[in-house]
């Protein structure tokens, strides 16, 4: 399932802005100034990350190049027996046997949901339900999504995981954080895009927080493994790779530099600037993680941040260097 993030349709268009202006060594979180009252660009923050998903050709592209470089990676994993895309620490003790699996996040990642997004701008959460009231009914309207079974399937994805399982050995597993009441919604929604499910209840594994499948996915990963030698991931949340990532800004950074080489051989991400856990990691540089379901708040929260990054575009500096004598301008 997606995260609280995208039940109020959350993001602010300046994300990408940020996230090519700041570099891993210099994210610490900073103390915020109060918001402005009136700071420009934060009415439909998830319009323009909508947008982009649904008219860039870019976009396209980047999935059709995840997709199809992909392959060289999977023949490369199963000619290599030490080939493990799990981190050390999820692998199990003993070796799973002989079997290989792919394992996928759906949501943004394979199916892509833009038309919930904005499903979700034409009908902004009423502004007087409180925040418990608003989350609940992102939960029914998602739901309602998710059951509609209509979402579509990113370029390449379908014909990568229908080229995997012809070979031998080789499954695939859906991880999502769809719960289990949106599963067969949900393997519906899989075949209709064209991907090969053999088992609805062996193969998707979804969200059940009192049967220990966690939001973290770590469990579900490694039941996997209890199965079959792990050698892809993919995802669109750094969630999909690893736990403990909702930690800081300059932590997760750790993460990814500490698994560089990994990233398009073990370990395959989908551009998602919608939402995400990047986004939840910014909630907690103000302290309020989980004001996502609160309309008021949210405006107050993206303020913030939108006046941090004016204020704070640090390494590389984003501000126009002074002119240098015999500067050709
Ligand atoms: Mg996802």
């Amino acid at each position: 399932m997606l995260t609280i993030v995208i039940r109020t349709g959350a993001v602010f268009a300046a994300s990408l802005m940020l996230a090519a202006c700041q570099t891993a060594a210099t994210r610490a979180p900073t103390a915020v100034t109060e918001p402005a009252a009136t700071t420009p660009g934060l009415a439909d923050d998830n319009f323009k990350a909508v947008l982009w998903q649904q008219t860039a050709a870019e976009y396209q592209a980047l999935a059709l190049q995840v997709y199809q470089r992909a392959d060289q990676a999977l023949a490369a994993a199963i000619a290599d027996p030490q080939w493990n895309a799990l981190d050390a620490s999820e692998r199990p003790a003993a070796a799973a046997g002989d079997g290989i699996a792919i394992i996928a996040d759906i949501d943004e990642t394979l199916l892509d949901n833009s038309a919930f997004s904005v499903r979700q701008m034409r009908e902004p959460m009423p502004a007087d339900l409180t925040p418990a009231a608003a989350r609940v009914e992102f939960e029914r309207r998602w739901r309602e999504w998710a059951l509609e079974a209509q979402a579509t399937a990113m370029p390449g994805a379908a014909e990568f995981m229908q080229r995997a399982v012809k070979l031998p050995k080789v499954e695939v597993f859906y991880l999502s954080n769809r719960r289990d009441e949106e599963k067969a919604a949900t393997c519906q929604n899989l075949l209709a895009a064209g991907f090969p499910v053999p088992g609805c209840a062996t193969h998707v594994l979804t969200r059940n927080d009192a049967e220990g499948r966690l939001k973290d996915k770590v469990s579900r990963r490694q039941a996997v493994a209890q199965q079959a030698r792990v050698v892809l991931l993919f995802g669109d949340n750094l969630g999909d790779f690893i736990g403990n990532i909702e930690t800081t800004i300059d932590e997760r950074a750790v993460i990814v530099q500490a698994h560089k080489d990994w990233w398009g051989s073990r370990w395959w991400i989908l551009p998602n600037p919608g939402y995400g856990s990047w986004e939840n990691i910014l909630g907690r540089v103000t302290g309020r993680a989980d004001d996502f379901a609160d309309a008021a708040a949210r405006t107050a929260w993206l303020r913030q941040q939108k006046e941090r990054l004016l204020k704070d575009c640090r390494v590389p500096d984003c501000r126009p260097k002074p002119s240098q004598p015999g500067d050709a301008r």
